[in-house]
C-alpha cells in the first residue's frame, strides 16, 4: 500500500527490515547502548556484522526519542539510523517520544541527502507500545514532517507480522 504526499511516497509493506536492499537507509529500533540485541536490533546487527556494533558503541548511550547515524557495514544499505523508542508505561510522554524518533530519524536522513529510508514499528516489540496507537503516532509524524524534507522521496514502513501490517494499512488509509 502506498500514499504520495507532495513528492514523497509512504509505503507500507510486510517483510524484514534487514532485507531492504533498495533503501539507502534503514532504521534500527535500538537499545540505549546501541548494542546487538533481540528483535529488530538483532536482525540488523546479524546482517551488518560486528563492525556495526564497534562503530556504534562510542555513540551510546542515547536518550528516548534520539536518533544517531552509522554506516551499513555488511548490509545492502549505506546507512543505519538508530532510534531509541520509549518503553511503554515507563518513558513519558510515550507519544511525544515516539514521534521524536520518527521526526529525528527523517530530519537526520534528509540532512545526509538520503532519498529512501525504511522504518520498523519502533517500540512495538520488547518495549510494549500498543500496535495501533504506535501506527497512528508514527504516520501522523511522518506526514507532518514531509513538508520539511528536501531529499527523501520514499519512506517505507516494514512490518514483520500480518496483524501489524493490516493495522498500519488501515491507519494509512485513514
Ligand atoms: P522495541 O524494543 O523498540 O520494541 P523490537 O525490535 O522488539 O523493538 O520490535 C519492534 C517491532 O519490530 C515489533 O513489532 C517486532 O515484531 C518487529 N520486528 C522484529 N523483528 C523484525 C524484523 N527483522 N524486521 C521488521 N520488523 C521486525
Amino acid at each position: 500500500m502506498k500514499k504520495t504526499i507532495a513528492n514523497t511516497t509512504i509505503e507500507i509493506i510486510r517483510g524484514d527490515i534487514a532485507s531492504q536492499p533498495d533503501m539507502q537507509a534503514i532504521v534500527n529500533a535500538a537499545n540505549a547502548h546501541l548494542l546487538n540485541g533481540g528483535g529488530v536490533a538483532g536482525a540488523i546487527h546479524r546482517a551488518a556484522g560486528p563492525g556495526l556494533e564497534k562503530e556504534c558503541k562510542p555513540m551510546g548511550p542515547i536518550r528516548p526519542g534520539e536518533a544517531v547515524i552509522s554506516g551499513g557495514h555488511n548490509l545492502p544499505n549505506k546507512y543505519v539510523i538508530h532510534c531509541l523508542g520509549p518503553v511503554y508505561g515507563q518513558d513519558k510522554p510515550e507519544d511525544k517520544l515516539l514521534a521524536d524518533c520518527y521526526r529525528n530519524a527523517l530530519l537526520l536522513a534528509d540532512k545526509k541527502e538520503i532519498e529512501s529510508i525504511a522504518f520498523p514499528a519502533i517500540s512495538t516489540g520488547i518495549f510494549g507500545y500498543p500496535a495501533e496507537d504506535a501506527a497512528h503516532v508514527a504516520l501522523k509524524t511522518i506526514i507532518d514532517t514531509i513538508p520539511n524534507l528536501t531529499n527523501i522521496r520514499t519512506i517505507r514502513v516494514v512490518l514483520f507480522g500480518q496483524d501489524d501490517f493490516e493495522i498500519w494499512k488501515k491507519a494509512l488509509a485513514g
